[in-house]
């Protein structure tokens, strides 16, 4: 049976205890351990489908069609291990599932009250799909003390006395702040925090303190003390230069070492780091750089774009260039359409991203002009794709050219979705139907059209992407916008639904309808990715 691993965090949020979460699994993994990491997360909503990215950051979709917390972006980045639907799990969806099992009268007339029933159905959630893992990380999210983390906390309590002893392992996340006018390290917002937790029935048995300053030994062994663990146990977490080296750094601070001391297990293989090593090498030693333009609407949260930005990253390691990213609101190129030469014109790549809603669409559009006008790199994706569909529409000459999701339009070149495909078989929804879970969701298969760019770029015809959107470009354009130079070199299986749109007589412009940087990982960058990034440096490289 498998071992677990409870993460909580304290003290403040956005310790990074999702990232802390991946680098441990990581380092558990370069043991040669099969690891999976989980998020429960204590808020109502039954995912994060429906959350504002400007609140809650990006959605992470898995292959099985979930729409995610970001933290699973990281697990899969950092394990390589696809994150599913049954990683995730939140109050929202415990209590809708309980709740629709009261009204079937499954309960047999008992009253459903949170201990035990919303309780164990967390339990139940944590002892799924153990498969053969030697290691199951569960990351709670929000901080010791929240009141809707509480039967979250309870079911662990529960889960660690059921469990043998040397099967749970309670990992403590916490802020040790650096007091300026004091100059000094203060252990005391650590003390309150582990004491909440052991008020709650969970002793910690790591500590990881986030920290500005080294820990000075004399503090660490202050936490030990007053916090009931050993001094190693006692693990400081200084803020790192990139995200590529929490996990060595971590493992140079003792962590996984710890934990596995703190099973009991006391043969562990060494771990084989050398992937990591690898990374960090190209991410610190670069060869050059390129700057991407992202022209989209969430600009102001990079959270809101995380994989994007991580997927540019691993072109950039791919290609030993660094990638500087200009967030650009499209806004910006409605308003003064001056604007677009100003900020376009000294960049390597241009990259629409997805997004939702008619705001920015113009200035997106626009953008896509300037790339295939300039011949500047252009990568499109999702809504990005759908507004180079428009573009091309419009210069040949379909002046109307729109998405039916900014309103009515006589030439819907994007229009909505009513019916496809999956592997389950025929998908069909309503037009004005629910926003929660209703898109085009997970992994879909895509044929590419030999000897095309695509072709060349992933090297094979038959590829799988992960999807989010409720519209398509509309195949009935398709020799229309073959006439303006668009070359349709991805489609769904069944030859209705465009999947990748390229341009003749352009260095590199590729739009697609998925979203590729959900499945790139630092160790084994996308391929479109790696080629756009190439693409940029060569342009670099001219001026
Ligand atoms: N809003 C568009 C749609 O729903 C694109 C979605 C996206 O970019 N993820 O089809």
């Amino acid at each position: 049976m498998a071992r677990y691993i409870f993460i909580t965090g304290g003290v403040v949020s956005s310790l990074g205890k999702g990232l802390m979460a991946a680098s441990l699994g990581a380092l558990l993994q370069a043991r040669g351990y099969k690891v999976r990491i989980r998020k429960f997360d204590p808020y109502l909503n039954v995912d994060p489908g429906t959350m504002s990215p400007y609140q809650h950051g990006e959605v992470y979709v898995t292959d099985d069609g979930a729409e995610t917390d970001l933290d699973l972006g990281h697990y899969e980045r950092f394990t390589g291990v696809s994150a599913r639907q049954a990683d995730n799990i939140t109050s929202g969806r415990v209590y809708r599932d309980i709740i629709a099992k009261e009204r079937r009268g499954d309960y047999l007339g008992a009253t459903v009250q949170v201990i035990p029933h919303v309780t164990d159905a967390i339990k139940e959630f944590a002892l799924a799909d153990q498969d053969d893992l030697d290691f199951i990380l569960c990351e709670i999210g929000g901080t010791v003390g929240d009141i809707e983390s509480l039967p979250f906390m309870e079911a662990i309590r529960q889960l660690r006395n059921e469990l043998e002893p040397d099967q749970t392992v309670s990992v403590h996340v916490t802020l040790v702040p650096y007091v300026a006018a004091a100059g000094e390290l203060k252990t005391k917002p650590t003390q309150h925090s582990v004491r909440e937790l052991a008020s709650l029935g969970i002793k910690p048995d790591v500590l990881l303190c986030r920290c500005e300053h080294e820990l000075p030994e004399g503090e660490r062994r202050k936490i030990a003390q007053f916090c009931n663990v050993r001094p190693e146990s006692v693990i400081p977490a200084l803020d790192a230069p990139s995200i590529y080296s929490v996990p060595q750094q971590y493992h140079q601070q003792g962590l996984d070492a710890e934990v596995l001391r703190a099973f009991g297990i006391k043969d562990a293989p060494q771990p084989d780091l050398s992937s990591w090593e690898d990374v960090t090498d190209r991410y610190f030693n670069p060869e050059g750089e390129v700057t991407i333009a992202v022209v989209g609407k969430y600009v102001g949260l990079p959270d809101a774009y995380k994989s994007l930005n991580e997927a540019l990253v691993h072109g950039g390691l791919a290609n030993r260039v660094k990638v500087n990213i200009k967030w650009i609101d499209a806004e910006i190129f409605e308003k003064d359409p001056a604007e677009i030469a100003a900020e376009l014109e000294p960049m390597h790549g241009i990259l629409v991203p997805g997004g939702f809603g008619e705001r920015g669409s113009e200035g997106k559009i626009a953008s896509v002009s300037f790339a295939r006008e300039r011949k500047v790199p252009f990568f499109g994706i999702c809504l990005g794709m759908q507004m180079a569909c428009i573009e091309a529409a419009r210069a040949s000459g379909i002046q109307a050219a729109s998405s039916t999701e900014f309103g009515e339009t006589r030439e819907p070149v994007v229009g909505i979705i009513t019916e496809w495909m999956s592997e389950d078989g025929l998908q069909q929804r309503e037009a004005g139907g629910d926003l929660g879970g209703t898109m085009r969701l997970g992994a879909y298969d895509a044929t590419l059209l030999e000897g095309s760019k695509v072709f060349d770029v992933y090297g094979t015809c038959a590829i799988d992407e992960r999807h989010r959107h409720r519209y398509e470009v509309d195949i009935k354009y398709k020799e229309k916008l073959e006439n303006a130079g668009l070359t349709f070199s991805g489609m769904s299986p069944d030859g209705r639904l465009p999947e990748i749109v390229e341009l003749n007589n352009h260095p590199w412009y590729i739009g697609v309808q998925f979203h590729p940087e959900l499945k790139s990982k630092p160790f084994e960058p996308h391929p479109l990715f790696k080629d756009f990034i190439r693409a940029a440096k060569d342009v670099s490289r001219l001026v």
